[in-house]
This record gives C-alpha cells, sequence and structure tokens, in this order.
C-alpha cells in the first residue's frame, strides 16, 4: 500500500485554497526510483494555470500583508506542530518518491521542520531599526514591508528541505506565494500544502502549480510576480537569474556543486573515511553537499585510499525503505545513463576505476542503481572532475600538500561546498581563509548549515545576492521603507 494518500490518478494544483484540476491536459509519469512503480502522474501546468494562481497570490496578499506578524506567526506555530505529527510519514513519502533512505529523508524532513521553527521567530526578525537625533530635531528610522507575490522553483533532490527553505519564512514576512515544485518529486508538495491549510492559513497565501519548464517559464515573465527564489542545477539557474532579473524580479538562484574533500595525514582517518562514504555515497550522490572528489594529500594516501575502497565494498545498497541501506536508486534511468556515461569518460582519460559501481547494478531488475564508484589518479581537467555528476561516484585525487590542495579546489567553477579532514588548527586556519566555497566544514562530511544561518553557495553555485535562509531569508522577502521626522 502506498503512503501517497494525496494523490489521484493525475495529481492536481492547489490554487485559492482549492484543488483543482490543471486547464492542461498533458501529464507525465511520477516514478518511483526503486521499484519503476508509477505512484501518480504530474500535470505539464500551463500559462493559464499560472496566471490563475498569480491572480489569487495577488488578491490574497492586499489582507495577509496586513494580518499582524504575531497572528501569521501563530499559523506557522500549529504548521510547525502539525509538521511534527506526521514527521514520520512525510519522511516515507519523501523515501518512496525520491527514492532516498527512510534515515536520510528523516533527516530532511526535519531540516525542513526547523526553517517553520526560524520563520515563526518573524516578529522578531522582521524588526526595523532607528536613530534619535540624525540632525537637530530629526530622527530617522526603516520599518520591513513584504514584497508582494514570490514564487519558488525547487529541485528535486530534497522535495521537503527546498521548498522550507521558501515558502516558510516568505509568507511569515507577509508576502503570498507560488510554488513549483519538482516534476519528479511533485508529491510531498501537496502534502505540506494540504497541512499548512489544515493551520489555518487563508485561502491564496500559498499557491502550488505543478509542471515544468513552461510554469517555470511564465514565472520569470509574469509581470505581478515580485521576487523568484530558484535551486537547481547550473544552467537552469543561471537562465532563471538572467531572465527573472531582466524582468525587474528580485532573485536568489542556487545552483550546482562540485564539493572537495581534503584528507590530511595527520587526521583520523576511519572517522573521515566514514563522513566521505556517507556523504558521497549517501542518497547516491545526489545532494548538492555531496562530496565528489577526495583530495589525498601525502605519504598516508595509498593507505587512505585502500581502507576507503574496503568500506565502499561493505556498504548497503537498495530500496530505501530497507533497513541499513546506504546507497540508493538514482532518480532516473537518464540521470543512471548519465553516470554510466560518465564512467565510460574516465576510464577513457586514464584515471583508474579502482571501485566498480557498475557490477551492483546486475543485482537488481528494477530501480535505477548504481552501485558506490571510485576512481584514482584522476587529475583536474578531467571530465570527471570539472563536471558535477550527481551520482555515486567519487574521484581521488592526489596532491603533495594542502596548498596544492585548496589550489585544486580553487580551480572549480563551482563554489558550494568542501570539507577538510585534520588535527592541525593551522592547517584548518589556512583552509578557512583561501578556500573560496561558501560553506566550508571541518571533519565534517556534509557541512549544510542550519535554519539560521544563510545557505551560501559562491561561484556558479549561486546567482544573486542574498541566500536562502537565516537573515539573508528575511532580507530577501522584505523590503525596508525609511522615514525622517522634524519634530518642532
Ligand atoms: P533542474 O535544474 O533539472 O530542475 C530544477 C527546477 O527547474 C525544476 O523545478 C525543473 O522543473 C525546472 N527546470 C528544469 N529544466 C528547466 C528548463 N530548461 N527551463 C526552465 N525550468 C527548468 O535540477 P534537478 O535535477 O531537479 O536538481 C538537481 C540540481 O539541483 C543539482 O545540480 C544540484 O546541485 C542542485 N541543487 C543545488 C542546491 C544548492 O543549494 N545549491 C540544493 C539542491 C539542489
Amino acid at each position: 500500500m502506498s503512503k501517497i494518500e494525496v494523490a489521484g490518478a493525475t495529481l492536481q494544483n492547489f490554487i485559492n485554497g482549492e484543488w483543482v484540476d490543471a486547464y492542461a491536459t498533458e501529464s507525465q509519469p511520477v516514478v518511483n526510483p526503486a521499484t519503476e512503480e508509477c505512484l501518480t502522474n504530474v500535470p505539464l501546468s500551463s500559462d493559464e494555470d499560472v496566471d490563475r494562481a498569480v491572480q489569487s497570490s495577488l488578491s490574497a496578499f492586499g489582507e495577509w500583508k496586513k494580518t499582524p506578524v504575531s497572528k501569521r506567526a501563530r499559523i506557522l506555530f500549529r504548521y510547525h506542530q502539525l509538521l511534527t505529527d506526521h514527521h514520520q510519514f512525510l519522511a516515507e513519502m519523501v523515501s518512496e518518491e525520491n527514492g532516498k533512505s527512510y534515515k536520510e529523508a528523516y533527516g530532511e524532513v526535519l531540516r525542513g521542520i526547523e526553517c517553520v521553527e526560524f520563520a515563526t521567530s518573524a516578529p522578531t526578525l522582521m524588526m526595523g531599526d532607528n536613530l534619535s537625533t540624525i540632525a537637530s530635531d530629526i530622527d530617522s528610522e526603516f520599518f520591513r514591508y513584504p514584497i508582494g507575490v514570490v514564487a519558488g522553483i525547487a529541485p528535486f533532490n530534497f522535495p521537503m528541505m527546498v521548498p522550507c527553505w521558501m515558502f516558510p519564512i516568505a509568507i511569515a514576512c507577509g508576502n503570498t506565494f507560488l510554488l513549483k515544485p519538482s516534476e519528479k518529486t511533485p508529491l510531498l508538495a501537496n502534502k505540506l500544502v494540504a497541512l499548512l491549510d489544515e493551520a489555518g492559513l487563508p485561502k491564496g497565501v500559498l499557491n502550488v502549480v505543478h509542471g515544468t519548464h513552461e510554469v517555470v517559464n511564465r514565472i520569470l515573465d509574469h509581470p505581478d510576480i515580485a521576487a523568484v527564489s530558484f535551486v537547481g542545477s547550473d544552467p537552469v539557474a543561471k537562465y532563471v537569474y538572467q531572465n527573472a532579473a531582466s524582468n525587474g524580479k528580485r532573485v536568489q538562484a542556487l545552483a550546482g556543486a562540485k564539493n572537495h574533500h581534503i584528507v590530511l595525514p595527520d587526521c583520523d582517518q576511519d572517522r573521515s573515511i566514514d563522513h566521505i562514504i556517507n556523504s558521497a555515497f549517501g542518497s547516491a550522490g545526489q545532494r548538492c553537499m555531496a562530496c565528489s572528489a577526495v583530495i589525498a594529500v601525502g605519504d598516508k594516501a595509498d593507505s587512505f585510499i585502500a581502507m576507503l575502497k574496503k568500506k565502499a565494498d561493505q556498504i548497503k545498497i537498495g530500496n530505501g525503505m530497507d533497513e541499513d541501506v546506504t546507497v540508493t536508486p538514482l532518480i532516473s534511468q537518464e540521470s543512471r545513463n548519465r553516470a554510466l556515461d560518465y564512467i565510460d569518460k574516465g576510464i577513457a582519460e586514464g584515471a583508474q576505476l579502482i571501485r566498480d559501481g557498475r557490477i551492483d547494478m546486475e543485482t537488481f531488475n528494477k530501480g535505477n542503481f548504481l552501485g558506490p564508484t571510485i576512481f584514482d589518479y584522476v587529475t583536474p581537467d578531467m571530465s570527471i572532475a570539472e563536471n558535477e555528476l550527481f551520482a555515486p561516484i567519487l574521484s581521488v585525487i592526489r596532491a603533495a600538500d594542502l596548498k596544492e590542495a585548496i589550489d585544486i579546489i580553487n580551480q572549480s567553477k563551482f563554489g558550494n561546498s568542501a570539507t577538510l579532514y585534520t588535527n592541525s588548527a593551522s592547517a584548518v586556519r589556512t583552509f578557512r581563509e583561501e578556500a573560496e566555497p561558501g560553506m566550508l566544514g571541518v571533519n565534517v562530511g556534509v557541512p549544510a548549515p542550519m535554519a539560521f544561518f544563510p545557505f551560501s553557495g559562491w561561484k556558479h553555485s549561486f546567482y544573486g545576492d542574498l541566500h536562502v535562509n537565516g537573515k539573508d531569508g528575511v532580507e530577501f522577502y522584505t523590503r525596508k521603507k525609511m522615514i525622517t521626522s522634524r519634530f518642532y
């Protein structure tokens, strides 16, 4: 029995507090990546569907922006409780439509709940500032206001966490929101909005329109959408950033990644390997914070790599709902084929394939499985080192010292995250000062910031100025009004 209770044969959009069929008649299947079972179909909504949602969001904005911020926060407190009550159910849903393990999904749901927790602080977060006597008898102050109708466009790999980076804080700040979930994992969004409806959110404050690039293009063009939050792959993020900005919208676009983990000879080898295995192969490598290249420094590299391979041989591959599984399926056959192409390219470019995950595929007659794959003697100019593979494929690059390792990281066009394994305070400081990614870890495999800090990728991993979450999130979803007053 599927956990997908909100799905009919074809998903509905949620507009103005009602479940409605899309005007568009085309749809595509949503497939469980482990079993290949069709869970439902997702409508490929049209311009008309987006326009209907924007109209509703615009009408709701007038009242919602005037609703006292403490009342808006109270709805989010109720929502927080409902999400907590449904934690297990939501995790099962994520695992079923995305394929990741139940344990990973449970953690993801918690990350999403933490964003709601953060958003309940809106009364404090939205406070302005003031200064008396900026001139004789004159005071200045500023107030924060919402910006209007905001749209959020999400990727497949975090169906709970990524939308929760966006809509809770946006609506807490008084905006109304149109969410376009990933067409590959659209089910959870309907459950999220159903629970928010149950928490008492007024009609039209959060609308959901399902679909693909057509919906995105209409969002980018729509004159009544004031801002766009996007999370997805690099070429699409850049496209969204350029088009939304050229249409006068405020935009934040989080993009792809290529995350390196430097292993220094003085590190705790056993624990470092456990972190790397989890980071590289958990969620089948489909995390924007996944470790996709290890930079092994110095003379202990050989023993380190031998141990890494040994541990990779022991990890369990399978359906995310089975116990103790680490490597789960890729989202689609297309993703697996792309990963297989990269394995061929790595071999052709001269990297040494020391663990071949293609052998593990033979165990499964269904699902998009690929076992943990490790290449040694990768050089930074190889295509497997340059590109985001988004698969359980790990490259090992050798470096003589920390400086060379940091230089390799900084050559990458991406700048999402990097980790250093060491016990040396001085190495940590050098890493912090010199490495260019915007999110660093020290002895941490997935250094994702919590909701009260900004999720702060650099370079081609982010297009925009203000990041999601933390004070940046509040800045992004509000605008300031200055008032300067003379008192006679
Ligand atoms: P994607 O770019 O394929 O899709 C993201 C969204 O854009 C989806 O809603 C999709 O419908 C839409 N879209 C796709 N192609 C489009 C096009 N040509 N025109 C307009 N819209 C389009 O990304 P994905 O495969 O769903 O997600 C994985 C990617 O997201 C990876 O690159 C990963 O690194 C990135 N990601 C980044 C972060 C971060 O914080 N930087 C977080 C999560 C995921």
